[in-house]
């Protein structure tokens, strides 16, 4: 079967199992002319009963094969290379072919509030060697919709320049970080403006990229007063899971093979909590088996309310102190502060048992955020938990909130009282 499936084309997991292994072949085939899978003592699997025995692909195993030790096709073939963000020196590169951008483009596509040609989408992720905003882009240009292409960590689109876009354009749909959209709240506040009533054109906000709390994710629907649309992938894979109408993201399991990595046990499972792994079955240009996604997740069998019969994903992160505290448990006990309180920006460490958060707030709500606050940590983390205010300002800058800098392109020659501290600026 070539035709690439739609949900609802299956209906139940025997079904959706036989689809996954109509597909394998392929799969296999394909992994078998990458150098990579060639060179493994184990050779490339022929079933999925081998596969599900076959060592699984990590990261360093990408990294061992920069730039192009997993290409299965020609060069010639291929239609786009990427290079996932790290802070490793190393880089992991990924490349599809045209093919392959069809299935890419079909996943992100998969919104319950679905893209259309009367919206205008910007685009707030970076374009710069990572796929998320070109994929965003392209997923759009297939529904009709006009994109705007703000990027991220870009002098050319600072915060306020968002903002402007935001409001002036009616942006209906956006794409970015959970984060990045807390960060137009605080920047359109400061330039006089209301997210929940000066934007009305927004529709949803679509997120990824990190994880994100029920808490933070209702106060932030709060703020910008539109539905929060999850979706969570990865620079090597694409989109992997995307949200239901009941606010459940589902893994795509019809496009890929997901199992649960314990790694403690050295065991996977196909449900439970561990570290994802994937084996994706619409790839031709670089094909992945079991590649396992560092990523926590949580992923579940049990049927949900909206009737996909995909399983669901809960996505915990990285970022754990011990066995017991997550980033997520902490963000979710301070977004669920009063909102009155407008505690949007924190950060936390360990100092020996202690647990330590500051939190941004405005004076006026100090006493009752800290004494909340630190209530709530304390019955989550038992250990002692020190909650310390610092003013609007201290941990995000409003000068990057505000900021506007010049773009200009090379200049050199300028006229008598002209600036020319400015020459050569572009960078
Ligand atoms: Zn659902």
């Amino acid at each position: 079967m070539n035709r690439r499936p739609r949900i609802g084309d299956w209906q139940d997991y025997p079904e959706l199992e036989r689809l996954q292994n109509a597909r394998l072949d392929r799969t296999l085939a394909a992994a078998a002319r990458s150098p990579f899978y060639r060179k493994r003592a184990d050779g490339v699997p022929s079933s999925r009963a081998e596969l599900n025995d076959y060592p699984l692909t990590d990261k360093q195993d990408l990294r061992d094969a920069y730039p192009f030790g997993l290409l299965a096709v020609d060069r010639a073939d291929l239609a786009t290379y990427h290079e996932s963000s790290g802070s490793s020196g190393t880089p992991t590169a990924s490349y599809y072919t045209d093919e392959d951008w069809l299935d890419l483009v079909d996943r992100y596509a998969r919104k319950h509030i679905a893209m259309e040609p009367s919206d205008t989408f910007l685009v707030r992720t970076p374009y710069a060697l990572m796929i998320t905003g070109h994929l965003a882009q392209a997923a759009a240009r297939s529904r009709g919709a006009t994109v705007v292409p703000a990027d991220n960590r870009s002098l050319a689109t600072p915060y306020a320049k968002v903002v402007r876009l935001l409001h002036d354009l009616d942006v209906t749909l956006t794409w970015s970080l959970p984060t990045d959209a807390l960060l137009w709240a605080a920047s359109a506040a400061l330039a006089g403006l209301r997210p929940d009533r000066d934007f009305p054109a927004l529709r949803a906000l679509f997120v990824g990229g990190e994880p994100l709390s029920p808490a933070r994710r209702t106060r932030l629907a709060e703020i910008w007063a539109a539905p929060i649309v999850e979706e969570y992938g990865a620079t090597e894979t694409g989109s992997l899971a995307g949200e239901c109408p009941q606010g459940r993201l589902h893994l795509w399991a019809d496009r890929a093979i997901f199992e649960v990595h314990d790694p403690r046990t050295g065991r996977t499972a196909a449900a439970g909590r561990g570290q994802l792994v994937v084996t994706p079955l619409y790839r031709e240009a670089m094909p992945l088996l079991r590649y396992l996604i560092e990523d926590e997740v949580d992923v579940s069998y049990q049927p949900c309310l909206c009737g996909w019969v995909l399983p669901v994903v809960r996505v915990l992160g990285r970022y754990r102190l011990g066995a017991e505290l997550t980033q997520l448990d902490v963000e979710e006990r301070v977004f669920r502060l009063s909102a009155e309180y407008g505690v949007m920006f924190w950060r936390a460490r360990t100092e020996g048992a202690r647990l330590r958060i500051q939190i941004e707030v405005a004076e006026s709500h100090q006493a009752p955020a800290v004494r909340d606050l630190r209530d709530a940590l304390g019955r989550l983390h038992g250990a002692a938990v020190e909650v310390d205010p610092v003013p609007p300002g201290a941990l995000v800058p409003a000068a990057l909130l505000t900021a506007m800098p010049d773009v200009m392109k090379p200049r050199g020659l300028f006229s008598d009282g002209e600036d020319w501290a400015k020459a050569l600026q572009y960078y």
